[in-house]
């Protein structure tokens, strides 16, 4: 996606409706030799997506038009943010620019009812009343919880601060950052940079610049860290990590990040994502990958000839985070060809990954209690994703489509939408199930109201079969 090319891509993308089974298919080839598995290590989960040594999580409060204008330079280098948003300020359009930004992988958050200050100890049911309202709000609106809260001017006092971390499980402040951000999650973090650029305000004009170079000093000099295989049990926690989360924070309208910045803004973005090793994405996304993958844990390991299987579940309530995480498992080095069987379900690895002599495979997972199998044989999986109830409803200035799609034998990776209106044809590539949805609805946003127009979606599972749907409207 975008301009950066990682070496470790997530297999899957998109894990939704798993269905829970006990069975599962037996495959192996017995003719093939079989590879010496002394030397494998436990397979585990990984600390960031794609196995990135670095987190970089992004967010904007404030202004969700010029979130949204951001967003498109932001696809460019495949980078998403978290909008926080002032929930009484949800109008028809600002809702339509957020639901945009959720079906292309952005997070929406809370700003609070009203932007009001929370660093006076004031009425502290008014406060607790006012945060559960934009709660709902984010519900009503969204269909969604949200999990984080940014406090209005970046403070809040001890006792407010208390009130948000029982709603939510994020306070994101700027000042009084020391005492007032208990409670961040997770409280095992490391290191990150106490504020990402030196302003309290967040990102402003004169550091934008300076970005790349925060990163930079917060990343050396670098961390040997990584899985120990010598601490290891076969059920074993995966808290224990040193890497680094650079977060940023600030406003993309006039008053922080002006217009003419922005392309500063995405050179220093790029020049950080050119390490390769940072995944870079909202902090919605970021946290809540790293509740469920903190609580994460693999059990019941074996090993046949030909296959590695374990099970994977984790503490946290998946229906409120449903987050896949990165596993990583050491294969035999003489596999050059390997699939994953999850629950019913297949994903082909076109790559095995070889570090140092020893070859991986790498997956994404919803850890909900499936078992899991990896073998050295091709995907059986000749199904294609199925696709339906494609709806359209008009907002503000813009139309909403929304569909289904589901694939019961694998899962979709890949959703593109053209839209051919009179003789233009609009393409959109980057369909995304919304992060915290937890379903299978998919959707577009069009700045139009269409009333004709030939719509082709075109759907790609993890095994390669492809299925279209046509409509005319
Ligand atoms: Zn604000």
């Amino acid at each position: 996606m975008g301009l950066i090319k990682k070496p470790f891509r997530p297999i899957v993308l998109a894990l939704v409706g798993i269905i829970l089974t006990s069975s599962f298919i037996i495959g192996i080839n017995m003719n093939q030799v079989a590879p010496s598995i002394t030397n494998l290590e436990d397979p585990y989960v990984t600390i960031f997506r794609g196995d990135a040594e670095y987190g970089l999580m992004l967010s904007w409060d404030d202004g969700p038009i010029t979130d949204l204008m951001m967003s498109y330079l932001e696809d460019r280098i495949g980078v998403t943010h978290t909008s926080f948003i002032i929930t009484s300020r949800i109008t028809d359009y600002v809702k339509l620019y957020m639901t945009d930004l959720l079906f292309r992988g952005f997070d929406i958050q809370s700003h609070g009812l009203y932007h009001e200050y929370l660093g006076d100890e004031s009425d502290l049911d008014y406060i607790r009343e006012t945060l559960n309202q934009s709660i709902i709000d984010i519900q009503h609106h969204f269909g969604f919880i949200p999990t984080i809260f940014a406090y209005p001017y970046g403070n809040a006092s001890y006792e407010e601060s208390k009130i948000v971390l029982s709603l939510f499980d994020v306070g994101r402040g700027v000042m009084g950052e020391s005492i007032y951000r208990l409670g961040e999650w997770p409280n095992v973090y490391r290191k990150y940079c106490p504020h990402s650029l030196p302003s309290a305000d967040g990102i402003c004009d004169e550091t934008v610049s300076m970005i790349s170079r925060r990163f930079n000093e917060m990343i050396e000099p670098p961390d040997p860290t990584m899985y120990n295989p010598d601490s290891k049990l076969w059920d074993k926690s995966v808290n224990e990590s040193t890497h680094k989360m650079f977060k940023l924070y600030g406003h993309t309208s006039y008053s922080f990040l002006n217009r003419s910045s922005w392309d500063i803004f995405i050179d220093e973005m790029t020049e950080i994502l050119s390490n390769n090793r940072v995944w870079a994405t909202s902090w919605g996304e970021g946290f809540a990958y790293e509740k469920v993958r903190a609580g994460t844990t693999i059990s019941q390991i074996e090993r046949g000839e030909d296959v590695i299987s374990f099970s994977i579940d984790t503490s946290v309530d998946i229906s409120k985070y449903p987050i896949p995480v990165t596993v990583k498992v050491e294969v035999p080095n003489d596999w050059d060809v390997g699939s994953v069987i999850i629950g019913e379900k297949e994903v082909s690895v076109n790559e095995i990954i070889s570090i140092d002599n020893r070859s991986y495979i790498m997956f994404d997972i919803l850890p909900n209690g499936q078992r899991v199998q990896i073998r050295n044989v091709p995907s059986s999986d000749s199904e294609p994703p199925q696709i339906d109830s494609l709806t359209m409803r008009y907002l503000a200035n813009g139309t909403i489509f929304t569909f289904n799609a589901f694939d019961a034998s694998g899962f979709i990776t890949d959703i593109n939408v053209s839209v051919t209106i009179d003789n233009s044809i609009l393409t959109l590539n980057n369909i995304r199930n919304p992060i915290f949805w937890g379903n299978s609805t998919y959707g577009f946003v069009i700045y139009d109201h269409i009333e004709n127009a030939d719509i082709m979606i075109t759907l790609e599972d993890s095994n390669g079969n492809v299925a279209y749907l046509v409509e005319q409207i």
